[in-house]
């Protein structure tokens, strides 16, 4: 087998934010296999085929990909963000799992600038004390869950990175995460809402939890729910080293 499955992060959108070594693979790859909007983001080429599918295909996605590179092919795998955060590496290793007809393979995850980073560096620096990320779609876990994570988030006094806030199929749960957090006495946190950032739609406000409408959030949203030291100075948003 001489083939090869390289899973690699576009970034949060601006082409200066893809890794030099995601580069190089882009540009030896015969295979682009990914969902339509992410594999949109690599320019087409002679002897590039690309392989664009629908969201929530992932299984079928990461299959497709090992089978091309068992077959001899130089495949990669673009997520946008960093591949391992909730992207494709996981789908690619449940199914390379369940395959033993492709132990053999070389597969590669190559990292990129995941999203609340870039709304960080953007924001000032909110994750510069301990920090949590959580992914608020319940397609692959119950909601139960998602609020359980919350509460004892809240109660550990991290920072909060949330993916996936708000959607047209599940417009309800941003907004029941807020009274989880506002129950748990967040109300006068700072929360940031960091949308499309580093594309040209990006935009980025900081206000008060208790001021916080569901609205605000889609799914192009990146927010950070600031630890209860948290706090600006001028425009900028951070959190203290020290904790109390
Ligand atoms: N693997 C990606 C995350 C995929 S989940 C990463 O590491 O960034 C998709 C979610 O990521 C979106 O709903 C949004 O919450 C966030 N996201 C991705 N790109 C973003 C961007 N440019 N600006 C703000 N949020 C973004």
């Amino acid at each position: 087998m001489t083939g090869t499955l390289t899973i690699a992060g576009l970034g949060p959108g601006d082409q200066a934010l893809v890794t030099p070594e995601v580069s190089v693979a882009l540009a030896a790859a015969t295979d682009i296999v990914g969902y339509a909007p992410y594999v949109a983001r690599v320019q087409a080429r002679e002897g590039l085929t690309l392989h664009p599918s629908d969201n929530r295909m992932e299984l079928q996605r990461a299959g497709d990909a090992l089978r091309l590179a068992s077959e001899g092919r130089r495949v990669v795998m673009v997520s946008s963000g960093d591949p391992g955060v909730f992207a494709m590496a996981s789908a690619v290793f449940e199914a390379f799992e369940a395959a033993p007809q492709w132990q053999g393979l070389a597969i590669r995850v190559l990292p990129g600038v995941t999203a609340m980073l870039a709304a960080a560096a953007r924001a000032g620096a909110p994750l510069g004390h301990d920090f949590c990320a959580i992914n608020l779609s319940d397609n692959l876990k119950p909601w139960p869950t998602i609020e359980k994570r919350l509460r004892l988030a809240a109660e550990a006094d991290f920072a909060i990175a949330m993916y996936n806030p708000r959607s047209a199929s599940r417009p309800e749960g941003f907004g029941r995460a807020l009274s989880v957090l506002k129950e748990a006495g967040c109300g006068e946190r700072l929360v940031i809402f960091a949308h499309a950032i580093t594309t040209p739609e990006e935009r980025i406000e900081t206000v008060m939890l208790h001021q916080v409408r569901p609205e605000m959030a889609d799914m192009r949203t990146l927010i950070i729910v600031g630890n209860s030291a948290t706090r600006r100075v001028g425009r900028w948003v951070y959190a203290p080293r020290h904790a109390r």
